[in-house]
Protein backbone atom coordinates (compact mmCIF):
# COMPACT_ATOMS: atom_id res chain seq x y z
CA UNK A 1 0.00 0.00 0.00
CA UNK A 2 1.32 3.39 -0.77
CA UNK A 3 2.35 5.83 1.53
CA UNK A 4 0.48 8.93 0.77
CA UNK A 5 2.09 11.33 2.57
CA UNK A 6 5.32 10.74 0.90
CA UNK A 7 3.36 10.65 -2.63
CA UNK A 8 0.75 13.64 -2.82
CA UNK A 9 1.23 12.96 -7.18
CA UNK A 10 -2.13 10.57 -6.76
CA UNK A 11 -4.30 13.15 -5.71
CA UNK A 12 -6.95 13.64 -8.13
CA UNK A 13 -9.69 15.87 -7.88
CA UNK A 14 -13.26 15.28 -9.64
CA UNK A 15 -14.17 19.01 -10.18
CA UNK A 16 -17.68 18.38 -9.13
CA UNK A 17 -16.33 18.79 -5.63
CA UNK A 18 -15.72 22.61 -6.93
CA UNK A 19 -18.58 23.40 -7.95
CA UNK A 20 -18.53 26.94 -6.81
CA UNK A 21 -15.92 27.63 -9.14
CA UNK A 22 -15.18 27.21 -12.90
CA UNK A 23 -13.24 25.01 -14.82
CA UNK A 24 -10.80 27.64 -15.64
CA UNK A 25 -10.69 28.21 -11.77
CA UNK A 26 -10.22 24.85 -10.88
CA UNK A 27 -7.08 23.77 -13.29
CA UNK A 28 -5.59 27.33 -12.03
CA UNK A 29 -6.13 26.03 -8.43
CA UNK A 30 -4.74 22.84 -8.96
CA UNK A 31 -1.91 23.16 -10.66
CA UNK A 32 -1.12 26.49 -8.42
CA UNK A 33 -1.14 23.43 -5.80
CA UNK A 34 1.07 20.77 -7.63
CA UNK A 35 -2.30 18.38 -7.70
CA UNK A 36 -1.59 16.93 -10.87
CA UNK A 37 -4.96 16.14 -12.49
CA UNK A 38 -8.50 16.55 -12.44
CA UNK A 39 -11.80 14.47 -13.60
CA UNK A 40 -14.02 17.36 -15.98
CA UNK A 41 -17.43 16.83 -16.47
CA UNK A 42 -18.48 17.50 -19.92
CA UNK A 43 -20.97 20.05 -19.70
CA UNK A 44 -18.46 22.47 -17.91
CA UNK A 45 -15.62 21.47 -20.63
CA UNK A 46 -18.34 22.41 -23.83
CA UNK A 47 -19.45 25.73 -21.75
CA UNK A 48 -15.16 26.09 -21.44
CA UNK A 49 -14.91 24.70 -24.63
CA UNK A 50 -12.47 21.89 -26.06
CA UNK A 51 -9.53 24.46 -27.43
CA UNK A 52 -9.50 26.58 -24.39
CA UNK A 53 -9.98 23.97 -21.92
CA UNK A 54 -7.03 22.15 -23.32
CA UNK A 55 -4.66 25.19 -23.45
CA UNK A 56 -5.35 25.48 -19.51
CA UNK A 57 -4.64 22.29 -19.32
CA UNK A 58 -1.45 22.52 -20.65
CA UNK A 59 -0.24 25.97 -19.07
CA UNK A 60 -0.90 24.41 -15.63
CA UNK A 61 0.31 20.81 -16.23
CA UNK A 62 -3.03 19.35 -15.19
CA UNK A 63 -3.79 16.33 -16.85
CA UNK A 64 -7.10 14.25 -17.12
CA UNK A 65 -7.47 11.40 -14.78
CA UNK A 66 -11.05 10.40 -16.46
CA UNK A 67 -13.92 12.40 -18.40
CA UNK A 68 -17.38 12.58 -16.67
CA UNK A 69 -19.46 10.75 -18.11
CA UNK A 70 -21.72 9.02 -20.91
CA UNK A 71 -24.17 6.45 -20.67
CA UNK A 72 -27.74 6.46 -19.29
CA UNK A 73 -28.67 4.42 -21.59
CA UNK A 74 -31.95 2.91 -21.10
CA UNK A 75 -34.81 4.93 -22.77
CA UNK A 76 -38.43 4.39 -23.98
CA UNK A 77 -38.06 5.40 -27.91
CA UNK A 78 -36.12 5.06 -30.61
CA UNK A 79 -35.52 8.66 -31.31
CA UNK A 80 -34.35 8.74 -27.60
CA UNK A 81 -31.96 6.10 -27.99
CA UNK A 82 -30.17 7.62 -31.64
CA UNK A 83 -29.67 11.16 -29.57
CA UNK A 84 -28.14 9.81 -26.68
CA UNK A 85 -25.79 7.34 -28.95
CA UNK A 86 -24.88 10.90 -30.51
CA UNK A 87 -24.15 12.64 -27.14
CA UNK A 88 -22.17 9.89 -26.09
CA UNK A 89 -20.21 9.43 -28.80
CA UNK A 90 -19.38 13.31 -28.64
CA UNK A 91 -18.59 12.81 -25.06
CA UNK A 92 -16.05 10.49 -25.97
CA UNK A 93 -14.54 12.29 -28.94
CA UNK A 94 -14.28 15.21 -26.06
CA UNK A 95 -12.25 12.76 -24.21
CA UNK A 96 -10.35 11.72 -26.52
CA UNK A 97 -9.22 15.23 -27.66
CA UNK A 98 -8.06 15.91 -24.08
CA UNK A 99 -6.21 12.77 -23.76
CA UNK A 100 -8.35 11.30 -21.13
CA UNK A 101 -7.04 7.76 -19.78
CA UNK A 102 -10.63 6.73 -20.00
CA UNK A 103 -14.68 7.82 -19.67
CA UNK A 104 -16.92 6.90 -16.45
CA UNK A 105 -20.13 4.89 -17.50
CA UNK A 106 -23.64 5.69 -15.11
CA UNK A 107 -25.71 2.85 -16.06
CA UNK A 108 -28.99 5.10 -16.15
CA UNK A 109 -32.07 4.32 -14.35
CA UNK A 110 -35.92 3.61 -15.01
CA UNK A 111 -36.85 5.29 -18.40
CA UNK A 112 -40.12 7.65 -17.17
CA UNK A 113 -42.81 6.13 -15.83
CA UNK A 114 -41.98 2.40 -16.32
CA UNK A 115 -41.46 -0.24 -13.96
CA UNK A 116 -39.23 -2.89 -16.26
CA UNK A 117 -35.76 -2.80 -14.00
CA UNK A 118 -34.91 -6.04 -16.14
CA UNK A 119 -35.24 -4.26 -19.29
CA UNK A 120 -33.38 -1.72 -18.18
CA UNK A 121 -30.70 -3.29 -17.21
CA UNK A 122 -30.77 -4.99 -20.60
CA UNK A 123 -30.53 -1.61 -22.29
CA UNK A 124 -27.61 -0.89 -20.14
CA UNK A 125 -25.95 -4.20 -21.44
CA UNK A 126 -26.98 -3.11 -25.00
CA UNK A 127 -25.68 0.48 -24.99
CA UNK A 128 -22.37 -0.56 -23.36
CA UNK A 129 -21.39 -3.14 -25.68
CA UNK A 130 -22.35 -0.62 -28.66
CA UNK A 131 -20.57 2.80 -27.30
CA UNK A 132 -17.85 -0.09 -26.76
CA UNK A 133 -17.36 -0.81 -30.00
CA UNK A 134 -17.14 3.09 -30.98
CA UNK A 135 -14.87 3.15 -27.84
CA UNK A 136 -12.49 0.91 -29.31
CA UNK A 137 -11.92 2.88 -32.54
CA UNK A 138 -10.86 5.90 -30.54
CA UNK A 139 -8.13 3.80 -28.25
CA UNK A 140 -10.41 5.31 -25.19
CA UNK A 141 -11.47 2.59 -21.85
CA UNK A 142 -14.82 2.79 -20.39
CA UNK A 143 -15.38 3.04 -16.79
CA UNK A 144 -18.13 1.52 -15.75
CA UNK A 145 -19.53 2.67 -12.54
CA UNK A 146 -21.70 1.22 -9.81
CA UNK A 147 -23.98 3.24 -8.34
CA UNK A 148 -25.35 2.81 -4.61
CA UNK A 149 -28.32 1.14 -4.75
CA UNK A 150 -31.24 3.79 -3.93
CA UNK A 151 -30.15 5.43 -7.48
CA UNK A 152 -31.27 2.34 -9.21
CA UNK A 153 -35.06 4.01 -10.13
CA UNK A 154 -33.27 7.57 -11.53
CA UNK A 155 -29.69 7.51 -11.77
CA UNK A 156 -28.08 3.73 -12.70
CA UNK A 157 -29.37 0.17 -12.29
CA UNK A 158 -26.01 -1.48 -12.28
CA UNK A 159 -25.61 -1.12 -8.54
CA UNK A 160 -22.78 -3.33 -7.11
CA UNK A 161 -19.42 -3.79 -8.28
CA UNK A 162 -20.41 -7.64 -9.08
CA UNK A 163 -22.58 -6.42 -11.37
CA UNK A 164 -20.45 -4.14 -12.85
CA UNK A 165 -17.92 -6.84 -13.26
CA UNK A 166 -20.42 -9.43 -14.70
CA UNK A 167 -20.84 -7.43 -17.59
CA UNK A 168 -17.44 -6.60 -18.36
CA UNK A 169 -17.03 -9.95 -18.20
CA UNK A 170 -19.78 -10.36 -20.78
CA UNK A 171 -18.82 -7.56 -23.67
CA UNK A 172 -15.11 -8.07 -22.50
CA UNK A 173 -14.26 -11.69 -21.99
CA UNK A 174 -10.70 -10.87 -22.83
CA UNK A 175 -9.74 -8.21 -20.21
CA UNK A 176 -8.48 -6.09 -23.19
CA UNK A 177 -7.64 -3.09 -21.13
CA UNK A 178 -11.16 -1.34 -23.23
CA UNK A 179 -13.65 -1.99 -20.60
CA UNK A 180 -13.57 -1.59 -16.56
CA UNK A 181 -14.94 -0.23 -13.37
CA UNK A 182 -14.49 2.69 -11.17
CA UNK A 183 -14.81 2.35 -7.73
CA UNK A 184 -16.21 4.77 -6.06
CA UNK A 185 -15.83 4.07 -2.20
CA UNK A 186 -19.28 6.28 -1.74
CA UNK A 187 -20.99 3.98 -3.61
CA UNK A 188 -19.87 0.65 -2.41
CA UNK A 189 -18.17 0.74 1.02
CA UNK A 190 -21.37 -0.92 2.27
CA UNK A 191 -21.46 -4.61 0.21
CA UNK A 192 -20.64 -7.47 2.15
CA UNK A 193 -19.31 -9.00 -1.31
CA UNK A 194 -16.65 -5.73 -1.83
CA UNK A 195 -13.25 -7.25 -1.06
CA UNK A 196 -14.18 -10.04 -2.89
CA UNK A 197 -14.98 -8.45 -5.79
CA UNK A 198 -12.30 -6.06 -5.81
CA UNK A 199 -9.96 -9.06 -5.74
CA UNK A 200 -11.91 -10.65 -8.75
CA UNK A 201 -11.73 -7.09 -10.70
CA UNK A 202 -7.97 -6.80 -10.41
CA UNK A 203 -5.88 -4.58 -12.07
CA UNK A 204 -6.78 -5.24 -15.61
CA UNK A 205 -10.39 -3.58 -14.37
CA UNK A 206 -9.69 -1.23 -11.80
CA UNK A 207 -9.74 1.93 -13.56
CA UNK A 208 -10.56 4.40 -11.29
CA UNK A 209 -10.60 5.02 -7.71
CA UNK A 210 -13.19 8.12 -5.98
CA UNK A 211 -13.03 8.85 -2.99
CA UNK A 212 -15.32 10.83 -0.25
CA UNK A 213 -17.43 9.66 2.93
CA UNK A 214 -20.53 8.45 3.97
CA UNK A 215 -22.37 10.92 6.86
CA UNK A 216 -24.50 10.12 9.57
CA UNK A 217 -27.17 11.00 8.79
CA UNK A 218 -27.10 11.53 5.25
CA UNK A 219 -29.56 14.51 4.41
CA UNK A 220 -29.45 14.43 1.03
CA UNK A 221 -29.50 11.23 -1.57
CA UNK A 222 -27.44 12.91 -3.90
CA UNK A 223 -25.54 16.12 -2.64
CA UNK A 224 -24.37 15.47 0.92
CA UNK A 225 -21.30 13.37 0.30
CA UNK A 226 -18.67 13.87 3.05
CA UNK A 227 -15.03 15.09 3.32
CA UNK A 228 -13.12 11.98 3.59
CA UNK A 229 -12.63 11.70 7.40
CA UNK A 230 -15.65 13.01 8.59
CA UNK A 231 -17.98 10.19 7.56
CA UNK A 232 -17.95 6.45 8.68
CA UNK A 233 -16.35 4.87 5.88
CA UNK A 234 -12.70 2.93 6.38
CA UNK A 235 -11.19 4.65 3.48
CA UNK A 236 -7.98 3.25 4.44
CA UNK A 237 -8.80 -0.17 3.84
CA UNK A 238 -10.62 0.05 0.97
CA UNK A 239 -7.66 2.13 -0.67
CA UNK A 240 -5.62 -0.75 1.13
CA UNK A 241 -7.62 -3.53 -0.75
CA UNK A 242 -7.58 -2.28 -4.08
CA UNK A 243 -4.22 -1.08 -4.26
CA UNK A 244 -3.35 -4.94 -3.37
CA UNK A 245 -4.59 -5.81 -6.74
CA UNK A 246 -1.67 -3.55 -7.90
CA UNK A 247 -3.82 -0.74 -8.93
CA UNK A 248 -1.42 2.24 -8.74
CA UNK A 249 -3.80 5.05 -10.49
CA UNK A 250 -4.75 8.34 -9.00
CA UNK A 251 -7.16 8.59 -6.05
CA UNK A 252 -9.98 10.90 -7.61
CA UNK A 253 -11.69 13.39 -4.88
CA UNK A 254 -15.50 13.06 -5.63
CA UNK A 255 -17.27 14.91 -3.44
CA UNK A 256 -21.32 16.50 -4.02
CA UNK A 257 -21.83 19.11 -0.76
CA UNK A 258 -24.71 21.28 -1.85
CA UNK A 259 -25.20 22.91 2.03
CA UNK A 260 -21.66 22.69 2.99
CA UNK A 261 -18.44 22.18 0.65
CA UNK A 262 -19.69 23.83 -2.51
CA UNK A 263 -20.71 26.64 0.53
CA UNK A 264 -17.47 26.97 1.24
CA UNK A 265 -14.30 29.02 -0.08
CA UNK A 266 -12.86 26.84 -3.24
CA UNK A 267 -9.08 27.29 -1.84
CA UNK A 268 -10.20 25.52 1.58
CA UNK A 269 -11.84 22.52 -0.23
CA UNK A 270 -8.75 22.41 -2.25
CA UNK A 271 -6.82 22.16 1.20
CA UNK A 272 -8.84 20.03 3.10
CA UNK A 273 -8.73 17.70 0.32
CA UNK A 274 -4.78 17.45 0.12
CA UNK A 275 -4.68 17.60 4.23
CA UNK A 276 -7.26 13.84 4.53
CA UNK A 277 -5.31 12.41 1.31
CA UNK A 278 -2.38 12.37 3.76
CA UNK A 279 -4.22 11.50 6.81
CA UNK A 280 -6.97 9.82 6.41
CA UNK A 281 -7.17 8.11 2.79
ZN1 LIG B 1 -17.71 8.53 -8.61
Amino acid sequence: MRDLSQHPEFLAINTATLRQWPLERIIEACGRRGIRAIAPWHDDVERTGLARTRQLLRDWDVALCGYCRAGLFPVSSEAERAALSEHNRRVLDFARELEAPGVVIVAGGLPSSSRDLAGARAQVRDGVASLLDYAKTLSMPLAIEPLHPMYAADRACINTLEQALDLCDELDPARSGALGVAVDCYHVWWDPKLDAQIARAGRERIFACHLCDWLVPTRDMLNDRGMMGDGVIDIARLRGSIEATGFDGYLEVEIFSSADWWQRDGNEVLDTCMARYRTVV
